[in-house]
């Protein structure tokens, strides 16, 4: 699969972050199994402990929407003056990997971490949240 419009649209919504601190701009966008993206960007408070990820910003939003079901997350960050080309990939954080795996088949659900379109690596979520605690252990 060609993740270059999911890349693209992690990218924009990078630009709309909310980082007034850290200056640590994220982007994520998610795919939905019925071929819809949702974008997010973090967002940060100065009292740091309700911040929220980008990944979760995009997730939230897909699901208030009534989505539940995805296949591939693209995440793209870096500190604010990277505009063109990030130096580094940015991997979902532990509270991110959780709130996805509630939705997401891990061994199926991809994750697409990239510098630029050109520059990506591709993950399952197993691979980043192995043996994971899901709906499936509480008998959902
Ligand atoms: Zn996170």
């Amino acid at each position: 699969m060609n993740y270059d419009k999911l890349v693209l649209s992690a990218m924009a919504a990078r630009e709309k972050a909310y980082v007034p601190y850290s200056k640590f701009k994220v982007g994520a966008a998610l795919l939905t199994d019925e071929g819809k993206i949702y974008g997010g960007f973090n967002i940060e408070c100065a009292a740091y402990s309700v911040c929220n990820c980008a990944e979760r910003t995009a997730l939230f939003r897909a699901i208030y929407d009534g989505y539940r079901n995805f296949s591939a997350i693209a995440v793209v960050g870096g500190v604010e003056a990277e505009e063109d080309e990030l130096s580094s990939y940015c991997p979902p954080c532990g509270m991110c990997r959780q709130a996805l795996r509630e939705f997401c088949n891990p061994d199926k659900m991809k994750i697409i971490l990239a510098k630029s379109v050109t520059d990506f690596k591709i993950f399952t979520l197993s691979d980043m949240l192995p043996e994971s605690f899901g709906p499936d252990n509480l008998g959902k």
